[in-house]
């Protein structure tokens, strides 16, 4: 759907369309709307029409009565009568004038027919009710429509017309029509016509040019100011029976403003809340407010439906204009769709189809910029490609090439990588072999399996400080490998850091020492005891002498020969001799300090060097070793004494030892088992 709305195409139709259809919705209901204005306004001056000639009916009628009544009045019988007769008591017309009466009662439909004395007394009447013989200013005739039209007879001496009003003396509503009776000029009596009430609604009751729904509606107004029907209603036939109230609830004007006198036209809301086109106005004789109305709906009914007529003409000619629309904007934007799938074509299989040289305008600039564009990248890529292929040869030869360089390194070199933890991460083939463990024995295990108890523990502190923070450690280490045996390496080890510069491992690279390592103690050590030889010792006395120049530090030498080692050798042989001389050897090597250096001087004669110890410290060692041989039982031949001799360095090397020498003499001479210290200050 979002395609469908971004395509062109789409985009120019929708344009269209709204440019198309919105002027023509425009103008078709404008047009519209005229006509409805001219119907209406059609329909309003017919229905005023109506309403005038209605006015003109209701009066043209009245003062007819009026003349008809005005006529018989001028009868000089009835007023020559009326004068000889007490204007207070009834009286007796001659059949003449009676039978006339009775015509003009008949041929109009009047209801009743008075003669009244100039006293005001109802002298003659036709039907003989309840107002015969009774004057207008009586109590029960004073307040009737016959008393007020008579009473402004008299006083105007002209005819009158009374409003419809109830009549009690006849049961009904009733309008009167008077005039004065002159004699003389002087007024010596009133003739009155009661007519119909039905005589009148018969002049409104004609809806002709009104429509079906069309109706007059005559309206009167209370003395307690409400709008009441005055007549039977189409629609409610008991509604001036009933007094139905006309200006009840909203929009009520038209009927409002007739009954207060004031005349209009219009759309109004009508007593049964129906809308409806009327026109009104006040009819002063009767005092009634006309309206004369029509239903809306009926007045424009032909106007509904040509609006639903021109609904379909307009959604058909949209329909029409949508489609018309699309297939002109598809025929607008079929080159550039055209352009679109040669593009996919030559992205797909690089073949350029579009016919250049068949298009038009802008899009033919584009479509062959489009296509040099393709061609030069077509010619770009055919480069790269090459570039790439003699790219991809080199890296596959540098590949083989390094292939074989890690194969040999990995063969050859003894080499492993860790985590940060110790964590073997890889080891080679000749890790392998020299320690060996396999591989699978060896990834994910710690480094420590290989690590030989012996190896001083400040060395792997050393190690460990150094490569966590960063820094390459060189050293030479002693391991153990898988069969128990040792092997000594000389380790390169560098941590290892990912692209952003942290540290996450360390890879080691190490060089089989054994041998050089072999050689090293051959040529240091004595063979029997595994102490350091003559040899040694002396280079480790040149050394601290040189220290002791330099430095002025002091270093002191103990001789230890055992003492009646001969008889050993004699009671028992050569071979527990030299059982006695290595048990002998551990019992110094336990005594002596990490510092210190112990090693055999020559038969059964050994030597330690006291680094940074002077006279009286190396005594008080010489004489703990003594002691520690004293009480160590060995096998074969119990236990063993020895003869230490004691000297501070002074000077001079080769005096030094001899002084130890001789003061281990004189720890013989003085019956052996003691130690025997050289003292300067003495000398
Ligand atoms: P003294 O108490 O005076 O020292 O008496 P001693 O018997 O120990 O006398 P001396 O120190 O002269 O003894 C040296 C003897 O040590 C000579 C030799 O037989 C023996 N000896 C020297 N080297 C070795 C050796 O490597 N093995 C054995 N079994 N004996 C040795
Ligand atoms: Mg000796
Ligand atoms: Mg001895």
């Amino acid at each position: 759907m979002k395609l469908f709305l971004q395509s062109i195409t789409t985009r120019i139709a929708i344009w269209m369309i709204v440019i198309a259809s919105v002027p023509l919705l425009v103008i078709a209901y404008t047009l519209l709307y005229q006509k409805k204005d001219e119907i209406t306004a059609q329909h309003l001056s017919n229905l005023q029409v109506v309403f005038n000639q209605t006015i003109d009916k209701i009066e043209t009628n009245l003062q007819y009565q009026q003349q008809l009544l005005k006529n018989i009045a001028a009868k000089q019988r009835i007023a020559e009568k009326l004068l000889s007769t007490n204007p207070n008591e009834t009286m007796q017309l001659d059949p003449v004038i009676e039978n006339y009466v009775t015509n003009v009662v008949k041929e109009n439909g009047y209801y009743d027919f008075f003669i009244l004395s100039e006293t005001g007394v109802v002298v003659y009447s036709y039907k003989k009710e309840g107002d015969y013989g009774k004057s207008i200013n009586d109590l029960s005739m004073k307040k009737t429509a016959l008393a007020k039209v008579c009473f402004q007879v008299l006083a105007t001496r002209s005819s009158a017309v009374s409003p419809l009003e109830y009549y009690s003396h006849s049961k009904r509503k009733s309008s009167f029509i008077a005039t004065p009776i002159f004699k003389n000029q002087k007024v010596v009596g009133v003739i009155a016509v009661q007519l119909n009430d039905n005589h009148i609604f018969d002049l409104l009751k004609h809806y002709n040019g009104l429509g079906k729904t069309g109706e007059v509606v005559a309206g009167a107004l209370t003395p307690d100011g409400k709008v009441v029907a005055a007549m039977p209603l189409k629609y409610d036939a008991d509604a001036y029976k009933n007094e139905r109230v006309l200006n009840a609830g909203h929009n009520a004007t038209g009927m409002v403003q007739a009954v207060r006198g004031k005349g209009g036209r219009g759309e109004v809301i009508d007593y049964r809340g129906v809308p409806s086109l009327a026109v009104w106005g006040y009819e002063p004789i009767l005092k009634w407010g006309i309206v004369v109305k029509t239903d809306k709906n009926e007045v424009l009914n032909t106007f509904y439906k040509d609006e639903e007529q021109l609904l379909y003409i307009l959604i058909f000619i949209i329909i029409a204009l949508i489609g018309t629309i699309f297939m002109s904007a598809k025929r607008i934007t079929r080159p550039i769709n055209n352009l679109i799938m040669s593009m996919r074509q030559f992205r797909k299989e690089g073949v350029f189809n579009l016919n250049v040289a068949e298009c038009e305008g802008e899009l033919c600039y584009l479509s062959q910029e489009f296509l040099t564009m393709a061609e030069e990248i077509k010619a770009h890529q055919h480069n790269l490609e090459e570039k790439i292929h003699q790219r991809t040869n080199e890296l596959r030869l540098a590949k083989s090439s390094i292939e074989n360089y890690v194969g040999i390194v990995d063969r050859f070199v003894i080499t492993s990588s860790t985590d940060l933890n110790g964590k073997i991460t890889y080891a080679s083939k000749a890790f392998e072999e020299i320690s060996g463990y396999s591989n699978e024995e060896l990834i994910g295990k710690n480094h420590r399996i290989l690590r030989d108890p012996q190896m001083p523990n400040e060395l792997f502190e050393n190690l460990w400080e150094t490569i966590t923070s960063g820094k390459d450690w060189h050293g030479e280490i002693r391991n153990i490998a898988k069969d128990g045996s040792y092997y000594w390496v000389s380790v390169h080890i560098s941590p290892n850091f990912d692209a952003q510069g942290k540290m996450i491992g360390y890879t080691a690279i190490r060089q089989n020492i054994t041998d050089k390592k072999m050689i090293e103690e051959i040529s240091l050590k004595d063979q029997l005891t595994g102490l350091y030889n003559r040899r040694h010792l002396d280079a480790v006395l040149e050394k601290n002498c040189q220290m002791a120049e330099r430095y002025n530090i002091p270093f002191s030498v103990a001789i230890i020969d055992i003492d009646h080692f001969k008889n050993v050798n004699d009671t028992y042989g050569h071979q527990v001799g030299d059982y006695v001389l290595q048990s002998l050897s551990e019992i110094l090597k336990s005594q002596c300090r990490a510092v210190d250096i112990l090693g055999r001087w020559g038969g059964e004669e050994f030597l330690i060097i006291f680094p940074n110890t002077e006279e009286s410290e190396a005594e008080i060692a010489a004489e703990k070793i003594r002691k520690a041989i004293e009480i160590f039982p060995m096998e074969y031949v119990g236990n063993k004494t020895a003869s230490i001799g004691v000297c501070e360095y002074h000077d001079n090397l080769n005096e030094t030892i001899k002084r130890a020498d001789e003061v281990l003499y004189q720890a013989k001479a003085q019956g052996r088992n003691r130690v025997c210290t050289y003292r300067y200050n003495k000398q």
